[in-house]
């Protein structure tokens, strides 16, 4: 109880007024390489933003099932809009396909899921949204190094300042880069001298390319496979971090989910790989390598790294999975969420506009018609709910 009352004080202490919380960074300044007009141009007027603090202190994200967020991130809008963009872009994705030895889908499938082919970049201004997380939080010694980033990404010039836009937490650009990533990983594909991951594509496409490429990705491999396991198969403990060579996955039973074998020519034997149960056994269950954990480090999140695998597979030309999700209330495309919300705007709830953004208001709306409806009251948009909802 002791401890426990210490470690709140001290986390009460380190959250000091802005002004001389910038004062203690402002002191590292110079061995941080950042010069006194760079610091002035750009802290000046600083204040914490009020946005920023109730993103960082609001309620835990509302956690979505694995099965609603690839729905949703890999639906078929996604894959068309993929699809259009790997087409009209098809020079610069063979260019960079060639230097970086990256797949061009996996590559397409990040720029899709992490803002949208670019049209959702974030609207925070990336200085005062990292001033406040360095000043208030958990996290402050990590966003302290991205603030400093920051500023001397705005010192080299890479975009002007009024562009800096991000997410809360400082992911910018159309890859969504850190300003600690940008200034290690991004590149300057096009040659200007400018790496502008918010209005070049070329930058951006080859920067997450590098990414990709710096967390160990292998050319010429996939990613992984569905596959079909064996009835009474010992599952790894440490799940797909257990790697086995396909040959001995074969040799336990394990087929591709149509039936044939494992091991075919873009398979080969010698290929490592562990086994990932997503939703658990009862779910679709595949077979990932080394390129899979490379996607993984781009976002540390299980149903990130498996949408942007899977995207990768559904522009590439691949069906959705074979082996059904265990749920009997799949989750929903953009296309769907936006007609449930005109639905529920039409019966007069108060929530916007029908964006497909899950926003508070659009789950208390759907709260209020599943507890209408007599559906168990969970906020969660799904094909039981919309079902319904269309009945006239
Ligand atoms: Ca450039």
């Amino acid at each position: 109880m002791l401890i426990a009352l210490s470690v709140a004080l001290a986390v009460a202490a380190t959250d000091q007024p802005l002004d001389r919380c910038l004062a203690s960074i402002r002191a590292t300044r110079q061995a941080r390489r950042i010069t006194a007009a760079t610091w002035d141009a750009h802290t000046r007027n600083l204040v914490v933003d009020q946005r920023v603090l109730e993103s960082l202190t609001g309620q835990p994200e509302f956690k979505l099932p694995i099965w609603d967020y690839v729905a949703v991130m890999a639906d078929q809008e996604r894959v068309n809009d993929g699809q259009q963009r790997l087409t009209a872009l098809r020079q610069t994705f063979e260019k960079i396909e060639a230097r970086f030895g990256v797949d061009r889908h996996v590559v397409a499938a990040v720029w899709g899921i992490e803002s949208n082919f670019g049209r959702g970049q974030g609207s925070f201004a990336i200085i005062p949204s990292l001033a406040t997380l360095a000043c208030h939080g958990r996290r402050q010694a990590y966003f302290r190094g991205e603030f400093l980033a920051a500023l001397r990404i705005l010192q080299a010039g890479d975009f002007p300042a009024a562009r800096f836009l991000g997410s809360w937490a400082g992911a910018f650009g159309q890859t969504q880069f850190m300003p600690g990533t940008f200034e290690w990983i991004a590149v300057d594909f096009d040659g200007d001298g400018r790496r502008d991951l918010i209005d070049n594509t070329g930058d951006a496409l080859a920067s997450a390319a590098n990414y990709l490429k710096k967390a160990g990705w292998q050319s010429g491999v996939p990613w992984g496979l569905e596959v079909r396991l064996p009835a009474g198969l010992a599952l790894p403990a440490r799940g797909r971090r257990t790697l086995a060579s396909l040959g001995t996955w074969q040799t336990r039973g394990l087929t591709r989910v149509d039936g044939t074998p494992l091991v075919q020519r873009d398979t080969p034997n010698a290929l490592m790989a562990g086994l990932h149960l997503p939703a658990g056994r009862s779910g679709p269950a595949f077979l990932v390598t080394r390129n899979y954990e490379a996607i993984f480090r781009y976002n540390a999140a299980e149903s990130y790294a498996l949408a942007i695998a899977h995207l990768s597979d559904r522009l590439r030309g691949s069906g959705s999975f074979a082996t059904p999700w265990p749920t009997d209330d799949p989750g929903l495309s953009r296309a769907e969420r936006r007609e449930l919300q005109r639905i529920l705007i039409a019966r007069g709830h108060s929530i916007g506009q029908a964006d497909a953004m899950l926003t508070p208001a659009t789950r208390v709306a759907i709260r209020a018609e599943q507890e209408r409806l007599g559906h168990e009251v969970t906020g969660r948009p799904g094909q039981r709910l919309l079902t319904a909802l269309r009945a006239p």
